[in-house]
């Protein structure tokens, strides 16, 4: 893994730039995306309580929804899936505990180290392919157990694997993984921040994905579409504890229950629909191999990581090409990344080639 690829949060937020043409195709990420007016219909119409006083009935029909859609106890709904990683590092771990984690991993990448700065631990990183570690490499930092070792507490992955390039972890890895965190000891947690990507792309059901993981949460900020919201879920001890956290950290909510209106509504609208985002995104996949030296990665799910080095054209010029023509972007590292979501069409796809294509004609 080049030191380029661990940049990934290595951009500055910025307003818009009024100079610039409107996006019309919007490739940056899949948080992008509008709540569409079916799912603000939902919003309005949802029954509320307060969320902090356990009475809103919508948060606890997707609470309810989500422990058994990943075939655990209990759920907790937060604001984002950041505080649903900080919360469960923070149940599972003590301070000085260690936790074990792809290099790349989002709680260590894009966390703004939270979990040394609110936790005090520390993050072993590993090495593999795609954001993947093998259950070797895991093995190979398993530490011996002395008064001078950190206590080895947690084994976290991600699936997808971000910066991996959307890449599915599959089922048999997580097993394994899960199998050897618990031979040693240690506790499990999925950030399934596109656990439905993984699912629909594998045909393998959330619960069956998370079944080795202690502790799993899912996104709806993502693919799914939703203004905001995540849902954490583990065994009902894990989660009145989480609870704990989520008034500490301050995230309790009120009328949360116009935020999960909309989650639900996504479960019921939004998953099978990924796979959509999944063809969307191996278009443009094919389409960019086809073009004399770029060099791109066959995605997995919606997320397509290509380098344009070969074709003489950067890629920091290529997108500033793209964007001129409202075509939006990311770069992480060196790379570029096009992200297929709810608001990507195939229409859109071919479009961007047609421009991809004409912007390196200019060379
Ligand atoms: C986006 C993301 C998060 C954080 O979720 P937010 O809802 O943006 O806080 C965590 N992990 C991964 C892999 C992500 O892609």
């Amino acid at each position: 893994m080049a030191a380029s690829d661990l940049a990934m949060a290595g951009y500055t937020p910025q307003r818009p730039d009024p100079k610039l043409p409107p996006v019309r195709i919007n490739l940056y990420s899949d948080t992008q995306t509008r709540p569409t007016p079916a799912m603000k219909e939902a919003m309005m119409r949802a029954e509320v309580g307060d969320e902090q006083h356990g009475d809103d009935p919508t948060v606890h029909a997707l609470c309810d929804r989500m422990a058994a859609l990943m075939g655990k106890e209990a759920a907790v709904f937060m604001p984002t899936g950041t505080m649903c990683n900080v919360a469960a590092t923070l149940v599972h771990c003590s301070p000085g505990d260690e936790i074990l984690a792809h290099e790349t991993a989002h709680i260590l990448t894009s966390e703004g180290g939270s979990h040394a700065a609110l936790g005090g631990f520390q993050i072993l990183p590993l090495k593999g392919a795609r954001g993947m570690y093998t259950p070797d490499e895991l093995r190979a930092h398993i530490r011996g157990k002395s008064r001078h070792t950190p206590r080895q507490r947690l084994v976290e992955v991600e699936q997808t694997a971000n910066i991996g390039g959307g890449a599915v972890w599959p089922k048999r890895v997580l097993d394994e993984i899960a199998a050897i965190a618990r031979e040693h000891g240690m506790a499990t947690h999925m950030d399934g921040a596109r656990l439905m990507n993984a699912c629909v792309a594998a045909g393998v059901p959330a619960a069956e994905m998370a079944a080795g993981f202690d502790s799993v949460w899912l996104d709806f900020t993502k693919g799914l579409g939703a203004p905001l919201g995540a849902v954490l879920c583990g065994s009902a001890a894990f989660i009145d504890e989480a609870w704990r956290w989520k008034q500490r950290l301050g995230g309790a909510m009120r009328q949360g229950g116009v935020c999960a209106a909309a989650c639900l509504y996504a479960l019921d609208h939004h998953v099978e629909r990924l796979a959509e985002d999944h063809a969307n995104a191996k278009a443009l996949a094919r389409g960019l191999a086809q073009m004399p030296g770029m060099r791109v990665e066959e995605p997995d799910t919606n997320l397509v990581f290509f380098d344009p080095a070969g074709t003489g054209v950067g890629a920091a010029e290529l997108v500033r090409r793209l964007r001129l023509e409202g075509v939006q972007l990311s770069m992480l590292g060196g790379r570029i990344r096009a992200c297929t979501h709810l608001d990507v069409t195939a229409a859109m796809i071919e479009e961007t080639l047609g421009l991809m294509r004409a912007a390196l004609a200019r060379g």
